[in-house]
């Protein structure tokens, strides 16, 4: 499913999944145009943007992301949304529990019915707040090996671990034989 141009120009659909308020379009937007905006939360619900880049093997990566503008409170339709997608970033908040349950219900949801060869991530945002934290990054370590996935705790205030999300997703993309 990865649409690529060619072998060392791929194009991918990236949908973001997670519970309302856990920083899915923060980060997007920090990945995308460097910013940190914590008033913009509207501007950014519906939007679709995308975001080029290069890997050391001199391979370009186009990520299409889609960012809901809600719709993640109406699970009904979230297959619409992940539908075709390459890679699918799974975020919950550190600091509550019951959005790193929503992300485990989320992964089940694209284990049984997304593309059978996506590339899923799991991410804990907002890792700023430490002093919060209610999350303990091993059982989401732990969760993440048992799932094949790929971890990382990001915080989109900072900028911490954005783009290295970003380039771990690529570098774990299927690939055409060149
Ligand atoms: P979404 O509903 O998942 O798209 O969440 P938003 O991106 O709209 O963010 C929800 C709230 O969390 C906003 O008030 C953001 O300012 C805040 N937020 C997002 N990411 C971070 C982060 O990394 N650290 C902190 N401290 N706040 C964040
Ligand atoms: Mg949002």
């Amino acid at each position: 499913n990865t649409g690529a141009a060619d072998a060392k120009n791929l194009k991918v659909k990236l949908v973001l999944l997670g519970d309302s308020g856990v920083g899915k379009s923060c980060i997007v937007l920090r990945f995308v145009r460097g910013q940190f905006d914590p008033t913009s939360k509207v501007t950014v619900g519906a939007s679709f943007l995308s975001q080029t880049i290069a890997l050391q093997d001199s391979t370009t990566v186009k990520f299409e992301i889609w960012d809901t503008a809600g719709q993640e409170r109406y699970a009904a339709l979230a297959p619409l949304y992940y539908r075709g997608a390459a890679v699918a970033v799974v975020v919950y908040d550190i600091t509550v529990p019951e959005s790193f349950k929503k992300a485990q219900f989320w992964v089940k949801e694209l284990q049984k019915h997304g593309s059978p060869d996506i590339v899923m991530a799991l991410v804990g945002n907002k890792a700023d707040l430490q002093e919060n934290r209610q999350v303990p990054t091993e059982d989401a370590i732990e969760y993440a090996e048992k799932n094949g996935m790929f971890f990382i705790e990001t915080s989109a205030k900072t900028a911490d671990n954005i783009n290295q999300l970003f380039e771990e997703i690529a570098k774990r993309l299927p690939r055409a034989p060149p």
